[in-house]
């Protein structure tokens, strides 16, 4: 049996606004405000992140998760921008799929005048993206148009975990192909889904007599 206690604890300020613009379809709505956090009946915080029970012994780490893991794991998850950084650390804004090194491309446009920025991205790989899009990135570049963050194992495949070694730098081109794909395969996992399920109805149908 588990209670219920309110944590009012103000959440680090997040730019989620800006960041809700973006297209990433699969992210969860975090309460603005403060955490739920559950105890067990004898009171024991249990960890946002896994559920386990959180040392209440003073350890180094809030007692909001067990291990600084799980304190990682759910910095990812809430914060987009948390989430982009630690990405960042690692691969530098360079496309794990097609090489190209978005981030400096970001960088080159922004600092470019603006009448010189058409000529920076022409002739590079984003400049296959749609027009409407590409004038968007001339006129008022932002990061997040030149790369994302992607879940290698995706969230519908089981991959739900968002530890680091599960995130990886993808240019836009390339990470709009992957969306692409990823919605045909998820499409096919229903109507597969779909069909065993027919099937199954069938079998009930002969056993039943
Ligand atoms: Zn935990
Ligand atoms: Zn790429």
């Amino acid at each position: 049996m588990f209670f219920l206690h309110l944590c009012l604890r103000s959440r680090a300020a997040d730019s989620s606004k800006a960041e809700a613009e973006e297209e990433e379809e699969e992210e969860e709505q975090r309460p603005e405000g403060g955490y739920l956090q559950a105890v067990d009946s004898a009171g024991v915080p249990l960890c946002l992140s896994c559920q386990g029970p959180c040392s209440t012994t003073g350890g180094a780490w809030d007692t909001r998760f067990c291990s600084h893991r799980c304190q990682e794991e759910f910095q990812l998850r809430s914060s987009q921008t948390y989430m982009r950084s630690r990405v960042m650390e690692t691969e530098q804004g360079v496309c794990q799929q097609c090489g190209l090194h978005a981030h400096d491309l970001f960088l080159k446009v922004r600092d470019a005048p603006p009448p010189q920025r058409k000529d920076v991205l022409e002739n590079t790989w984003l400049a296959q993206l749609p027009l409407k899009r590409l004038n968007e990135m001339i006129r008022a570049p932002v990061e997040g148009d030149f790369w994302q963050v992607d879940h290698i194992r995706p969230v519908y495949g089981g991959g739900g975990q968002c530890s680091l070694d599960n995130l990886q730098t993808l240019c836009t081109v390339c990470h709009k192909a992957r969306t692409a794909e990823q919605a045909k395969e998820r499409s096919q996992m229903r109507k597969s889904a779909a069909a065993s399920k027919v099937a199954s109805d069938i079998s009930r149908f002969f056993v039943r007599k």
